[in-house]
């Protein structure tokens, strides 16, 4: 027998340079087949996908999920992890810093095993992460033997460290900043990474754009992220509209830049500045918040991909930059992000709509685009999810023009 067909469907994944119509097969939360014209009569579901997307579950490299683990009078930032996740066509999220040594076991112990979605976090660097932003105004907020003791506690939920290159952490520690986030994966020995946030969205202070280079530079190294690479705030990748020389380096070296849109670090206009000068990113991600989610600029993921494409991005790069390369960047890559067989059945399967629509940045600033992904079904370790009614009034397609 076989738990679930999904047939017709236009399989897209680009870890196979995969993309046709074909059939996928599902037994015991694995993919067992592949290929066209699979017979159904084995199978106890079926599931028509005909002109329909089926790509690997989605991956948001980016989220704060710590739902019910803030402070009082912060209700507003923390997000439901299958809201992120599997009610929005997504298979696996992770949190970026939501919280630090001193609550992650919050995360870790009632968050991550009580949500459908694959969950992962990375600790902040401040030990109480962004429930208590800003996280980091002095060595005080930092507890290196802590911090290194929490990721050798869970690795299977921590994969890494969260730093965010703002006020007032970068004036009391300059570069030390970045330095003690790798400091403690270091010392961990977990194989964790670093993710820096880059632009200073507290403060724009002049320094974040002197500490940027040398963030680059001197601290990060090969597997590590710098996130919200196509912002427009100053310490982001671009100075005077000019990309840093110093992230051609850094990409050499293995450094992963990563877009998470977010409510502020994200345009149009840099976005096309830090793309023509010749960096796509490697992963595209939301920063989703329980904020961003009902005010946006930045309701789910699927948004942020579409934006993407309004950019130009090919949808077979959207796809990647969604699934197979973040699997890679958490290090789940064998276990999830493409449809081989023997993988974990963690499948989205969207509809790609056509029309005029027309999207919103957070400077105020308009792009049109053609075309529109929604998801439709989410399939996580082989169960069928509900996508729920979508973030807008109307459901899940953007504006109309
Ligand atoms: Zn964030």
């Amino acid at each position: 027998m076989t738990d679930l067909l999904i047939t017709n469907g236009r399989l897209l994944d680009p870890s196979q340079n995969l993309d046709g119509v074909m059939d996928i097969a599902i037994d015991d939360g694995e993919i067992t087949e592949i290929g066209p014209n699979i017979d159904p009569s084995d199978a106890a579901r079926v599931i028509d996908a005909n002109s329909l997307i089926v790509t690997p579950g989605l991956i948001d490299l980016h989220t704060h999920v710590a739902a019910g683990i803030r402070k009082a009078g912060r209700e507003d930032m923390m997000g439901d992890a299958d809201i992120a996740g599997v009610h929005s066509g997504v298979t696996t999220v992770l949190d970026a810093g939501s919280t630090g040594a001193y609550n992650i076991a919050g995360f870790t112990n009632f968050v991550a095993p009580n949500v459908f979605t694959r969950t992962y976090a990375l600790l902040n660097v401040g030990t109480l992460g962004v429930t208590r932003a800003p996280e980091v105004r002095d060595s005080e907020d930092i507890d290196i033997p802590a911090s290194v003791e929490a990721l050798q506690a869970r690795p299977d939920v921590i994969v890494g460290v969260k730093v965010r290159m703002v006020t007032p952490g970068i004036g009391a520690l300059g570069i030390d900043l970045p330095k003690s986030a790798r400091q403690i994966a270091n010392e961990a020995e977990t194989g964790a990474f670093v993710m820096v946030h880059v632009g200073d969205i507290l403060g724009q202070d002049p320094l974040a754009a002197e500490l940027a280079p040398r963030l680059l530079s001197e601290v990060l190294t090969e597997g590590d992220v710098v996130t919200h690479a196509l912002s427009f705030q100053v310490g982001a990748l671009l100075k005077g509209g000019d990309l840093l020389a110093e992230v051609k380096v850094a990409r050499e070296r293995g450094v992963i830049f990563d877009v998470g849109v977010g409510k502020a670090n994200f345009s149009f206009d840099s976005a096309k500045q830090v793309m023509d000068q010749g960096l796509m990113p490697d992963t595209i991600s939301s920063d989703f918040t329980q904020m961003s989610r009902h005010e946006g600029p930045t309701h789910s993921l699927v948004e942020c991909m579409n934006k993407m494409l309004a950019l130009g991005v090919s949808l077979e790069d959207v796809i990647r930059m969604t699934t197979s390369r973040p699997a890679e960047v958490i290090g789940i890559n064998d276990e999830t992000g493409t449809l081989a067989v023997g993988y974990d059945a963690d499948i989205t399967i969207l509809d790609a709509v056509g029309g005029d629509f027309l999207f919103r940045d957070v400077t105020g600033a308009t792009l049109k685009g053609s075309l529109a992904l929604k998801p439709v079904s989410t399939v996580r370790a082989g169960q069928v999810m509900p996508v729920d009614f979508g973030p807008r009034p109307w459901g899940w397609l953007p504006e109309q023009a």
